[in-house]
């Protein structure tokens, strides 16, 4: 038995024996359901070259411009690295960073670190530095918005077409394409790429200790980042123990998650009415200056016939907040409680949380957008307003909050079948 062959379930912490699976097959935890693994082992080659595609279409989207307006023969375009810098210039430096993290920085982390550990595992290496990269590309695929961005980019032109000429250019259809990779992208798993790194040479089989713990049923304690379990040192509190993997520090359950969870969710609550009740948006055009809240341009949507953009945005930004807020709250109440109330639908729950957690940013993207290519001084201009500020912090620490909720907690309380362990 090789060491990555246990297998603690991230949602519930039930402890497996990895098979070999068909390539299309999908493991699932015996007692939540979640997906464990997928397929058959990873193809190297395969990896390296979906991540290489899914770099260069990424440079050429971010190099190119998205898109040109033109008005009455001036003629405004820009790329999403001067979209997010013009932002910058209208003051609003914490939400350009956001947006420059999202759209810019994470997916360029994801992309290069996973390229170069499976180039490096394919010369039959540990690339120097694997570990720290992995671990980067996990944090980075939390936060990554690739797909998010493309709806806000359609959704901002279409609205720029009421008032100018949309002329789109190569950066647009790079996007797109870049959606798609991305998408491919995330279902490698870096832990299938830390598996990879253990099959090196003769493989690494399970050690003594953790043959122990299995067999004499001592505590285990399985690694947030690179999901190899082991014995359970007992060494919580002055000295902590850490992955023999990956070199993370090791916790059986993320340390005060309820706690933290409750303060990001009071802070988000906190700031979801700023956010509603401040304009986010300024458009001064030859028809007079008005300033828009979240709502206003709901509406605007509605009554200039898109109503099905005043959905998807009135969904995006009013209802998935408040739905986040209040899901987010019944799982920290209940993990509290430790109530054994329908774990397996509040697991369900917690994973669509999660999902669709970066679907909010959707306004701060169309808001980027209509900025950066709304420039022409005297007829129109569009600036954006703090609400923007109050809205980008609500997205932001709801998904903290949701990342802070450690999914175990559901389950811990729930007695176990007979012959079922966990972690
Ligand atoms: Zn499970
Ligand atoms: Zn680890």
């Amino acid at each position: 038995m090789y060491r990555y062959d246990l297998i603690s379930c991230h949602d519930c912490g039930v402890l497996h024996r990895r098979r070999p699976l068909a390539s299309r097959d999908k493991a699932r935890c015996v007692r939540c359901r979640s997906v464990l693994y997928r397929g058959a082992d990873p193809d190297l080659g395969r990896i390296a070259a979906i991540t290489l595609g899914a770099l260069m279409i990424f440079l050429i989207a971010q190099l190119t411009p998205i898109v040109r307006l033109e008005m009455n023969g001036n003629m405004s375009t820009s790329t999403l690295p001067g979209a997010v810098a013009i932002m910058w210039g209208q003051g609003m430096r914490v939400v350009s960073m956001c947006v420059a993290l999202f759209t810019i920085v994470f997916p360029a982390i994801e992309l290069g670190a996973v390229l170069y550990v499976a180039l490096g595992l394919r010369a039959g290496r540990q690339p120097p530095g694997m570990h720290l990269l992995l671990r980067a590309v996990r944090k980075a695929r939390e936060w990554g918005m690739t797909e998010v961005l493309m709806i806000g980019i359609l959704i901002g032109l279409i609205k720029m077409t009421s008032m100018s000429k949309v002329v789109i250019q190569p950066g647009l259809l790079a996007f797109g394409a870049l959606t798609l990779m991305m998408a491919v992208e995330a279902s490698i798993d870096p832990r299938l790429l830390w598996n990879a790194a253990d099959r090196l040479g003769a493989g690494q089989p399970l050690a003594p200790p953790e043959r122990d713990a299995l067999e004499h049923k001592k505590p285990m304690v399985a690694c947030h980042a690179c999901g190899l379990v082991l014995a359970d040192a007992g060494q919580h509190g002055q000295r902590a123990q850490h992955c023999a993997r990956c070199g993370c520090k090791l916790h059986r359950r993320k340390p005060d998650s309820v706690k933290r969870t409750w303060a990001y969710l009071i802070a988000a609550a906190i700031l979801y009415i700023p956010a509603n009740l401040l304009p986010v948006l300024n458009t001064d055009s030859l028809y007079g200056n008005k300033d828009d809240t979240i709502i206003s341009g709901v509406v605007y949507f509605w009554d200039t016939g898109a109503p099905e953009l005043a959905v998807i945005i009135f969904v995006a930004s009013i209802v998935v907040p408040m739905l986040k807020l209040a899901a987010l709250s019944l799982l920290a109440w209940t993990a509290q409680r430790r109530s054994h109330w329908r774990p397996m639908q509040r697991t369900v729950l917690y994973r669509m949380v999660e999902f669709i957690g970066r679907w909010s940013m959707l306004d701060i993207f169309v808001i980027t957008v209509s900025v950066a290519l709304v420039r022409f001084d005297a007829m129109a201009m569009m600036t954006p307003r703090p609400g923007a500020l109050a809205f980008c912090a609500v997205v932001v620490l709801t998904m903290i909050a949701a990342l802070e909720f450690d999914p175990r907690l559901i389950w811990d309380p729930i007695k176990d079948k007979n012959g079922v362990r966990h972690v």
